[in-house]
């Protein structure tokens, strides 16, 4: 039997799959429901890119990825990915191109780490050496040990363990698409940060086009090089980098969505290598930065406010990977930069005639 070779003949290192996705006009309504889960949803994710679907509870969230991966039947619309409607294809055979990746569930608890991860190339029909090729590379590619972890069943690994195994397994046959669906929910915070880090370093590397779903902004704005916020009914309320929703929400929902404290959350996403600073006054030493704390220029303009507020609201010297000093980074400036997002264009405040009347909030 040869089956090996069908849509993955690129061999075991090729991360070169990366596929488009398109939703047009999307909506679903459940049997029974009075009204839809999903209402009119368009958005396009372009090949390569993180895409984070956020939303309060019951938004709609896990149905669009259902809809995504054909587990359940459209009510309308059309889903494209790299440009081929999804509804023409063999659901099965589909979702052996769409890594899935979902909280707590997921592993199988009598299989091995190896055999969890080969589970589709099995299906696929891959042969035995080009399987364990490519299960022991994925185990380098999410940091553990092959030695020590092929072996072990899902119930000896930690939460933060089972969750790599798990984006492991779903990259296993390379697919162009994978959907994850709140797959950090369950971890403490301090390894879900981890979590979060190690994925971004391993979506550097294989660039896949994902759709990640949180309830969670701050994870949003983290993972996303773009937000589809959603509110009750389906209802897409913006698509956005990260930073222009941030900048301006396009409507209360959204203000009151991404909180507050945006303005904050504005600053994490700006590193001090991105802003003008303070010249060293014409002077070419180090005598304007003495006693002035060093800081490195990838540090995020929130890191380095807090650093501040810390001491006294003194300026910072900030210095390259050498330690040179490139400039200096103040108070006044990130107040500055605060400003010219406010007068770009106000962010609404008040709620808008166009809202929807009956959406229930709980964020
Ligand atoms: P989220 O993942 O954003 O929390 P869901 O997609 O799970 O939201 O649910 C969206 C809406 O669809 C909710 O009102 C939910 O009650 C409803 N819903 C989800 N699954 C079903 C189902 N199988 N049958 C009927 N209604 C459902
Ligand atoms: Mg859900």
């Amino acid at each position: 039997m040869n089956t090996a070779d069908t849509a993955h003949n690129e061999g075991p290192s090729a991360f070169a799959q990366a596929a488009e996705l398109e939703l047009r006009r999307v909506s679903k309504r459940y049997p029974g429901q009075r009204e839809p889960a999903i209402a009119d949803l368009s958005f396009t994710v372009p090949a390569g890119e993180v895409c984070v679907l956020v939303g309060p509870s019951g938004s709609g969230k896990t149905t669009t990825m259902r809809l995504i991966n054909r587990m359940i039947p459209i009510s309308g619309g059309d889903i494209l990915l790299g440009g081929s409607s999804v509804l023409e294809r063999d659901p099965k055979e589909l979702r052996r191109e769409i890594g899935y990746v979902i909280q707590q569930i997921g592993l199988f608890p009598h299989q091995t780490v190896t055999e969890n991860i080969a589970a589709v190339p099995r299906l696929l029909g891959w042969r035995k050496d080009r399987i364990a090729a490519r299960v022991a590379e994925l185990l380098e590619l999410i940091d553990l040990d092959p030695g020590e972890m092929q072996g072990r069943y899902p119930a000896q690994l930690s939460g933060g363990q089972r969750q790599r195994v798990g984006v492991a397994r779903a990259l296993a046959a390379d697919p162009p698409l994978m959907l994850m669906d709140e797959p950090f929910g369950a971890i403490d915070p301090i390894n879900r940060a981890r979590l979060q880090d190690e994925f971004l370093r391993l979506q550097n590397k294989v660039k896949k086009t994902v759709v990640f779903v949180t309830h969670d902004i701050d994870e949003a704005i983290k993972m996303g090089d773009r937000i589809a916020i959603l509110r009750e009914g389906g209802v897409l309320a913006q698509y956005d980098t990260p930073r222009e929703i941030l900048a301006h929400p396009a409507d209360s929902f959204v203000a009151q969505f991404v909180g507050a404290d945006r303005g904050l959350k504005r600053l994490s996403l700006t590193t001090l290598a991105e802003m003008k600073l303070i010249e060293p006054n014409g002077m070419h030493g180090e005598p304007p930065f003495d006693g002035a704390r060093r800081v490195p220029r990838e540090t995020s303009v929130r890191d380095a406010l807090s650093l501040m507020l810390s001491e006294n609201g003194d300026p910072l010297a900030v210095v390259d990977a050498n330690g040179h000093v490139e400039g200096l980074f103040t108070l006044g400036l990130v107040e500055q930069l605060l400003s010219d997002d406010a007068e770009e264009r106000p962010a609404p405040s008040v709620p808008s005639e166009l809202e929807p009347a009956r959406g229930r909030r709980e964020v």
